[in-house]
């Protein structure tokens, strides 16, 4: 038996963060606090995104209110798979319980089992912080950076262009993720693969929309270029089918919203995915938790997408101060 408390929080983003789901300003989530007998303590965050297909966040409060303040494995368990963010922070809480260890050296440990790769400013944005911040750029990252850079958010015509110039811009032997967030058509897809070949892509990321499926399938036969689904992937009966239908590419793993990590443990070991980590911009105890699953999971060696710190106005201790 556990107690269990719960602490909402909001965080701003220092600037509205642009993909073709539209702007994203605040970021809500909630950490969750249980404590056994002996007084050991394990954390769990609860980053929900409603727009990948899982519980919103008023959903999730409403949940930890229903949820008994004495509760244990069974109830833990028995949470419902629409609720696929709560029943990865409730289940990584109850296995950090007995670790205790949720600290910012161990994070510190589990991040640099990774290299990481570093989300980019969206559209034209990603070409002036390269021109005036080369030298800044060139201190903070090592020259096989991993880049990830969004697409999709403006006419192709001009967003090849910024990417031509974009592959110039970048380090020599930097690699580049593309993510269109599911905002290309048939079209304009094989146009952004056409124009990837013999580039340092590392993969293009859920090109299409997910009722698109078999089209994607096609995209992956037909160019060299890796095609990863993330959207189409977001929680574990979407892997599922996904898998059952054929799909021998990437998956991007957003183990915060995923849903239950014994069950993604399964899969991905029944299965043998080549998956690739995903924040979704939580405070380091969910990056914690997300971690740890991806130094156990992630197959393939590839950067996991954590580089996320840089993107809000106060530290994750300023907003885990406020909580405790
Ligand atoms: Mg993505």
């Amino acid at each position: 038996m556990y107690r269990f408390s719960f602490y909402p929080y909001r965080r701003q983003f220092c600037q509205p963060l642009r993909t073709h789901h539209g702007a994203w300003n605040t970021r809500e989530g909630i950490i969750l606090k249980l404590t056994d007998k002996a007084g050991n303590i394990g954390l769990g965050e609860i980053a929900p995104l409603p727009w990948f297909g899982s519980e919103t966040i008023e959903q999730a409060i409403k949940l930890c209110h229903q949820l008994p303040k004495q509760i244990d494995e069974t109830k833990i368990f028995a949470i419902p798979n629409r609720f696929p963010a709560s029943q990865f922070a409730f289940e990584s809480a109850l296995s950090s319980v007995t670790e205790n260890s949720h600290s910012k050296t161990r994070l510190k440990t589990l991040l640099n089992t990774f290299p990481n790769s570093q989300l980019l400013p969206t559209g034209k944005a990603v070409l002036s912080l390269f021109d005036f911040q080369k030298k800044e750029l060139e201190s903070r990252f090592d020259e096989k950076q991993t880049f990830k850079w969004k697409i999709g958010v403006t006419d192709i015509k001009t967003e090849l262009q910024w990417f031509d110039r974009l592959l110039q811009l970048l380090p020599p032997h930097a690699k580049l993720r593309l993510d269109a967030n599911g905002g290309l058509t048939w079209e304009t897809a094989n146009r952004w693969l056409a124009a990837c070949e013999g580039k340092s892509i590392e993969f293009l990321e859920q090109p299409l929309p997910i009722d698109r499926f078999d089209e994607m399938l096609k995209l992956q036969e037909r160019y060299t270029t890796s095609i990863a689904l993330d959207e189409s992937v977001a929680t574990l009966a979407q892997m599922e089918t996904c898998i059952d239908r054929g799909w021998r590419g990437l998956f991007v793993v957003k183990a915060s919203i995923v849903g239950s990590p014994a069950q993604l443990r399964q899969l991905c070991k029944t299965h043998h995915l080549d998956t690739v980590f995903s924040s979704v911009f939580e405070t380091r105890i969910g990056r914690e938790s997300a971690l740890k699953l991806a130094a156990e999971l992630q197959r393939v060696p590839r950067a996991v997408g954590f580089g996320i710190e840089h993107w809000f106005a106060e530290d994750d201790e300023t907003v885990l101060r406020q909580i405790w």
